[in-house]
């Protein structure tokens, strides 16, 4: 079960999902072994498409996975946002050479498995990571000079310290911050991910495409160089069940997007089998560690997915935390308090932020023309300079 190992006292890592993954490999690239636990049987990610910002290729070329990152996505051209109900278009923000030149590093959108795969296979290379499935961090140890982990196979595992990479419903955080509970915020969303010779010639577009409806949105882009497309519809819903990809139901979604534009119910007719996520996230907290233990990604400050940050924080969270820990390696409480301070405002706006988005996509009546005059009334650098605090970082 467990692949590789290093010499000194590993950093241990709960949870083994693009956060988890990436942060093992920026440790081990600065030197340092690591025991990552993954609860599931294997390492794998749920089919999906994920939009990745212009700040995850600075971080990722930092650590030399930016090549390897985009040789498996889709560049789209534009991303473009139109109105459901009447098909308007209400803006259209080039991702092509002028947006390069704003922000120096690309736009794209890559499937789930891809971008974990790619880290997957960066750490299988490294002889200081040891990946452990079937692991489960059920509670834990701060014994000052080292940290000790129990796992649900019985085993101790011991290290100088645990970083919690689990997720919405992180164990790790129950302990160091305490806050119940994720907030669950009334939202579904219903993924699939369709073959590009299914989905139909004139629908097909290769830019990332948002229809924002009356308390609804769909997006769609292609992913895998091309050659299959991601389908997202989110609508309000009181529906509530813990955990994530549970299979949605047709008739609530009908339900929601009746009305809308033919382009957008095509698309949904195609979908036979939707998977279901009901969306939640948390008030931005500024104190995520505790001693040698701390919490990175969705563990640390979970987000809505409407700035599509969730993972690029992630990484970011990776290669900020690997930092520190090199500069102070033998004061890791240190190191942890540093990291946080470098991330909380940042991670903390983008939580803020995606509810806003969430609350413009899903827009009514004259709100949602006050979106559409204020959207469509600016240039591509106006709408570049409307991210750029976000693009621009970290
Ligand atoms: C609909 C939707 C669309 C999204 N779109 C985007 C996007 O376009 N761009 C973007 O950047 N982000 C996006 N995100 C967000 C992104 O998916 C998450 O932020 C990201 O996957 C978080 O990664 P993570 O490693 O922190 O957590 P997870 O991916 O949740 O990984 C946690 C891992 O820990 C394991 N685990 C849990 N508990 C334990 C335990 N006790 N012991 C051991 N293992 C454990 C789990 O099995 C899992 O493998 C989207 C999210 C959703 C829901």
């Amino acid at each position: 079960m467990a692949s590789t190992n290093g010499g000194a006292s590993p950093f241990l890592i709960a949870g083994g999902g693009i956060g988890g993954l990436v942060t093992a490999y920026a440790l081990a690239r600065q030197g340092f072994p690591v025991r990552l636990f993954e609860q599931s049987s294997e390492f794998r990610e749920v089919g999906a498409g994920i939009q990745l910002g212009p700040n995850v290729f600075r971080v990722l070329e930092k650590i030399g996975l930016k090549e390897e990152v985009l040789a498996d996505a889709h560049r789209p051209p534009a991303q473009e946002m139109r109105d459901a109900l009447t098909g308007k278009l209400i803006t259209r923000i080039p991702l092509g050479d002028q947006f390069f030149k704003r922000f120096g590093q690309p736009y794209a959108v890559t499937h789930r498995a891809d971008i974990h795969g790619t880290f997957l296979k960066a750490c299988q290379g490294s002889n200081l990571i040891t990946l452990e499935t079937n692991r489960r961090v059920d509670a834990y140890e701060d014994r000052g000079d080292h940290v000790s982990v129990s796992l649900n196979n019985g085993e101790i595992a011991t290290g100088r310290a645990l970083i919690g990479c689990d997720g919405m419903w992180s164990k790790v955080r129950e302990r160091v911050v305490g806050d119940g509970k994720p907030r669950v915020s009334g939202h579904i969303a219903y993924r699939a991910v369709l073959k590009r010779k299914d989905v139909p010639e004139d629908l097909w577009r290769p830019d990332v495409v948002l229809w924002a409806g009356p308390r609804t949105h769909f997006v769609h882009y292609p992913l895998r160089r091309g050659e299959l497309y991601n389908l997202v519809a989110v609508f309000h819903s009181d529906h509530y069940e813990e955990g994530w990809d549970a299979e949605g139901s047709k008739e609530l979604l009908w339900e929601h997007f009746k009305g809308e534009m033919p382009q957008v119910l095509r698309m949904l007719e195609r979908i036979n089998t939707w998977r279901m996520w009901v969306l939640c996230d948390r008030e931005p907290v500024k104190n995520w560690s505790q001693g040698n233990v701390t919490l990175l990604g969705d563990a640390a400050h979970p987000m809505l997915q409407y700035l599509a940050q969730g993972a690029c924080m992630a990484t970011e969270d990776a290669v900020v935390l690997a930092d520190e820990v090199a500069a102070t390696p033998d004061d890791l409480p240190t190191a942890f308090q540093r990291y946080q301070q470098a991330r909380y405002l940042r991670t903390g706006r983008v939580q803020i932020m995606a509810r806003v988005y969430g609350e413009f996509y899903h827009a009514r009546g004259v709100t949602a023309e006050l979106r559409d005059l204020a959207l469509g009334g600016r240039t591509p650098q106006q709408s570049y300079d409307g991210v750029a605090w976000l693009y621009g970082g970290p």
